[in-house]
């Protein structure tokens, strides 16, 4: 513990956004560092607690909380503190593969727990992770670190997002020849082609590519296992195969009107989005510019999706809710150290109320319809209020008669979550898959033990630091079938 009155002596500073007028002028990360002497007193705050549940990763009553990777939080925050930023990122990368990933875009479980925030504001564990990364690339701290010796053992990974970017660090590291098959133009999954660039700009997912690469992983882009390549001759290949090929089934609409053109899904637009900031197409091939855009889901999807229609010039942003508005503040029955559900206004829903006045969301809604306009194309949107009532046994939101409304509407977006992973690439390797959609595994294998699954598609939808736990997980049971026995943490 560096400062041990620091947590009484110091109120919490976290990174500062730039405000919400100006940075929807662009597509740039939007959240700026504090100064270096700045962070070392932040990390001050950290108590040390005797039981330092922010690292825990232990499920309390039924909710998870704490970091799953077990992040080693108070003693690199006592690093930080006394200025040594090199051993801080010694013990930041023993727990964490990619901290630049998760210090950018992971919702902070780890302060959820934290003891401080208990009764006042927890410390900035997010941001003096990202600090200590960012310091380790600047100091020039991070180079590659090529495994002096080879296995002679091959490992098939197929998908490139968190999970498997992974799997393939951990191996790669313990000496197996990885290579990662992924079917988009480039690598990072959900990092690339997903979370819009204001939230991660996509050199820093680059950078960490490039630095696999020159440490050994093989990457094979436009490479779709069971479509353009063959899973039987991967089979024949590698000696394990590794599925993280995430979990991409969205959850559609099925409402009349549904195949009216304008009508899209989050990751498809969110895709489009970031190939045209990253310069790979001339114009957003899906583009808000001059609409009323409509968003199906208030999470975090939707969220980004208000976010990029915003930047892109949308005439007004709608986002509707099945569940009610969550509380202001804990309920009895969610306590700290749980994952609090109390409402949070993310920065799309600033920017929208800075914009245009009002937060886009509306609860206990959903959409019933979707109506044409003249010229064929989305129109406007019928909604409906819903209730929750008991039917079957079970709660469900079901629709209120009469609430209907019209809505004008010229871009719909479906971020209503996914059902699991695409049937196609089980299918292609014999696997099944469970009553979620996801890939069935005891211990990350399959039920061929040459294959094993990490990430979304065997977990289902989650957040980036679950896919680089699992693909840690993941790669310990691959390198025990392997070897015999296994090393690593
Ligand atoms: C819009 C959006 C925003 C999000 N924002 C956040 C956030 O801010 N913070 C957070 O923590 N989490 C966020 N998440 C969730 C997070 O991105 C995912 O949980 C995480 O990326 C899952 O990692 P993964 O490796 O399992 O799968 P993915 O990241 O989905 O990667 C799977 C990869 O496999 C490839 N693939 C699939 N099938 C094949 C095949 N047959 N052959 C070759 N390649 C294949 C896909 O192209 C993809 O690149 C977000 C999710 C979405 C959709
Ligand atoms: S990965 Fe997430 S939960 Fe873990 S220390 Fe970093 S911000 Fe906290």
């Amino acid at each position: 513990m560096g400062k041990t009155t620091g947590f009484l002596e110091y109120t919490r500073a976290a990174n500062t956004w730039k405000p919400p007028l100006e940075r929807i002028r662009d597509f740039e990360e939007f959240k700026l560092p504090l100064k270096r002497a700045e962070r070392q007193t932040q990390a001050a705050r950290c108590m040390n607690c005797g039981v330092p549940f922010c690292q825990s990763g232990e499920n309390f009553g039924g909710m998870f909380s704490g970091c799953p990777l077990h992040n080693l939080i108070p003693e690199w925050n006592d690093e930080i503190y006394n200025g040594n930023w090199r051993q801080a990122l010694n013990r930041l990368l023993k727990t964490s593969n990619f901290p630049e990933f998760t210090g950018r875009v992971c919702p902070a479980l780890c302060e959820a727990a934290c003891t401080c925030g208990m009764q006042g504001s927890s410390v900035t564990v997010h941001d003096n992770e990202l600090a200590i990364i960012e310091e380790g690339f600047r100091q020039g701290w991070v180079q590659p670190r090529i495994p002096a010796v080879r296995s002679g053992k091959r490992v098939a990974v197929i998908g490139s997002g968190p999970s498997g970017l992974a799997v393939a660090d951990q191996l790669n590291h313990r000496g197996h020849s990885v290579t990662v098959f992924e079917r988009e133009d480039a690598p990072g999954g959900l990092l690339m082609y997903g979370i819009p660039n204001m939230k991660l700009d996509k050199k820093i997912v680059r950078r960490r590519i490039d630095l696999m690469t020159a440490e050994g992983v093989e990457f094979r882009v436009n490479a779709d296992v069971g479509n353009t390549v063959d899973p039987q001759q991967i089979l024949k290949d590698f000696d394990a195969v590794v599925l993280c090929c995430g979990s991409k089934t969205p959850r559609d609409l099925n409402i009349p009107g549904r195949e009216t053109p304008g009508v899209h899904f989050a990751v498809d637009y969110l895709t489009a989005a970031t190939k045209k900031v990253a310069g790979k197409t001339e114009d957003f091939a899906i583009t808000a510019k001059g609409k009323p855009v409509v968003i199906v889901g208030g999470g975090d999807t939707g969220n980004d999706c208000v976010g990029t229609a915003i930047r892109q010039g949308c005439t007004g942003v709608t986002q509707l809710e099945m569940m009610g508005r969550p509380a202001q503040e804990r309920l009895p029955n969610n306590p700290w150290p749980q994952w609090p559900r109390v409402l949070k206004t993310d920065y799309g829903q600033q920017e929208a109320i800075a914009v245009f006045g009002r937060d886009p969301r509306i609860y206990q809604t959903t959409v019933k319809e979707i109506r044409p306009g003249e010229d064929g194309s989305i129109g406007s949107v019928v909604t409906v209020k819903l209730e929750s009532r008991q039917a079957d046994g079970r709660f469900a939101m079901v629709p209120i008669e009469g609430s209907e409304e019209e809505l004008p509407c010229g871009l719909l977006l479906i971020a209503a979550g996914f059902v699991g992973c695409q049937s196609y690439v089980a299918d292609a390797f014999g696997l099944t898959r469970n009553n979620r959609g996801s890939i069935q595994t005891v211990n990350y294998r399959t039920e061929n033990p040459k294959i094993f699954a990490a990430g979304d598609c065997r977990r289902g939808q989650s957040l980036v630091v679950w896919a680089v736990t699992e693909g840690r997980a993941c790669a310990r049971e691959v390198d025990l079938a392997l070897m015999g026995y296994t090393n690593l943490l």
